[in-house]
């Protein structure tokens, strides 16, 4: 009987060839970008320390009370990180970033993992791209975090979304209007939904971001936390749509936009598609003044964004846009028996140090179905190798496209390919 076939987890997803040339094109898109705008890649691994992600991320947030792959060994905590700026944040301090002076520009893709109900547009591994501007308090980080993001969906010519702005203030702000949302909610707590009453005590501002039906007539009448920024808040969030007007980057105010992650302070963002169905944001983020004093490091403002590169995929494929395809091989060498394919093994290695590409059969198959294959693989050119051609020592150079033959000896071959493939 055969045994029974594995498939991967609920939620995790192979890349294959044929989609992932459109994966490298984006991540060129990505590092062209942040070499523009003079960011600096980081790698973090790919496990953290659980108290990391739960005090970074914040206790009471989807991510950590509810999504976090964690395990222990031994004494350890491990987590599979779900996102990536608390990794980044506590490299910045473990390794005292700081002391290069100035402000760090960082940049990051890799995969993320968060136990979600799986649907489109949401997996459990998935992968981000993000970058984090650490050292500086100014508004001007702000506007270059945000016109980083758009830059990347600009260069790849996705152009239909919408940026929406909010700002949540500082701790001194968000107490007055936690104050002022609660006593506005009160009255009708018991008419809220489940979440958003258990929510209430904690973490009021996150009923705003709630998608339960019973929530929305309340959260509609709301009071704004716009109307309650102290005065250091406020002229932030002036300044920042101020540049963002010099940078003609368009932007929706959205009082309610509060983000699910704990540790955002003044500015916070989200780029949404009207292509991507239920899950429409391609990426958000925000600053976060006081995350890295909370992870243990120096007090350090900061701002950043994370976006989904498998959304972006997504909101590319609705709108038709062309990321790429299979590449094809320049040369496909076909033998006929083992002197040929011996021959081939040696010149496939000169071609491909020409700088062409080149394959070759490794099944001893007829002439016909080699041919078949070269077709299937793309190739440009076909090198034709039997007894009669290595007795002559000319072989035959066909060019597919144009079904074109001449027999000619190794290094005219070589010599056509360079002139035909520059
Ligand atoms: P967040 O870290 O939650 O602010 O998410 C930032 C971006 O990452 C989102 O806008 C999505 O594009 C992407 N993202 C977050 N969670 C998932 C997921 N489970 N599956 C796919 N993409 C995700």
């Amino acid at each position: 009987m055969a045994k029974p076939a594995f498939t991967t987890h609920t939620g995790m997803v192979d890349i294959l060839p044929g989609e992932v040339e459109k994966w490298q094109y984006v991540e060129t898109i990505i590092r062209k970008t942040a070499k523009l705008f003079h960011f600096h890649e980081i790698r973090t691994p790919i496990m953290e320390q659980t108290e990391l992600i739960a005090r970074g991320v914040g206790q009471l947030t989807d991510i950590v009370s509810k999504e976090m792959f964690a395990f222990d060994r031994g004494d350890d905590h491990y987590v599979l990180r779900p996102e990536g700026t608390a990794p980044v944040a506590r490299a910045f301090t473990e390794h005292h970033l700081e002391q290069r002076g100035g402000t760090q520009k960082l940049f990051y893709m890799g995969p993320m993992f968060r136990a979600e109900r799986p649907q489109k547009g949401r997996q459990r591994q998935f992968h981000q791209f993000g970058a984090e501007i650490l050292g500086s308090a100014h508004p001007l980080a702000d506007a270059e975090i945000i016109a980083f993001m758009i830059y990347v969906y600009k260069e790849i010519g996705l152009l239909n979304f919408t940026l929406k702005l909010n700002s949540v203030g500082d701790p001194e702000s968000r107490k007055k209007y936690k104050q002022v949302l609660q006593d506005y909610l009160r009255p009708n707590l018991s008419k809220l939904s489940k979440i958003s009453q258990q929510r209430f005590e904690t973490n009021p501002m996150r009923i705003l971001d709630s998608k339960e039906e019973e929530d929305q007539p309340f959260i509609a009448d709301a009071p704004v936390i716009t109307d309650y920024l102290n005065e250091d808040c406020a002229e932030h969030y002036q300044q920042v749509k101020c540049y963002l007007d010099d940078l003609n980057i368009h932007y929706e105010e959205d009082p309610r936009l509060v983000r699910g992650l704990d540790y955002y302070t003044k500015t916070a963002f989200e780029l949404v598609s009207p292509d991507l169905g239920s899950q429409d944001a391609l990426g958000a983020g925000g600053r976060y003044d006081l995350l890295v004093e909370e992870i243990g490091g120096r007090k350090t403002p900061a701002v950043g964004f994370a976006a989904g590169i498998e959304r972006l995929l997504i909101a590319c494929e609705a709108l038709n846009i062309n990321l790429g395809t299979t590449p094809d091989v320049d040369v496909y060498i076909v033998t006929y028996g083992d002197n040929a394919r011996e021959w081939a093994l040696k010149h496939v290695e000169v071609i491909r140090n020409a700088g062409f590409s080149c394959t070759l059969d490794y099944a001893a198959r007829s002439m016909k179905s080699q041919m078949k294959d070269a077709d299937r693989e793309g190739a440009r050119f076909a090198i034709i190798v039997g007894e009669d051609e290595l007795k002559s020592d000319k072989f035959t150079f066909r060019d597919m496209a144009e079904s074109a033959e001449a027999s000619l000896n190794f290094d005219d071959i070589l010599e056509r390919l360079n002139d035909k493939l520059d």
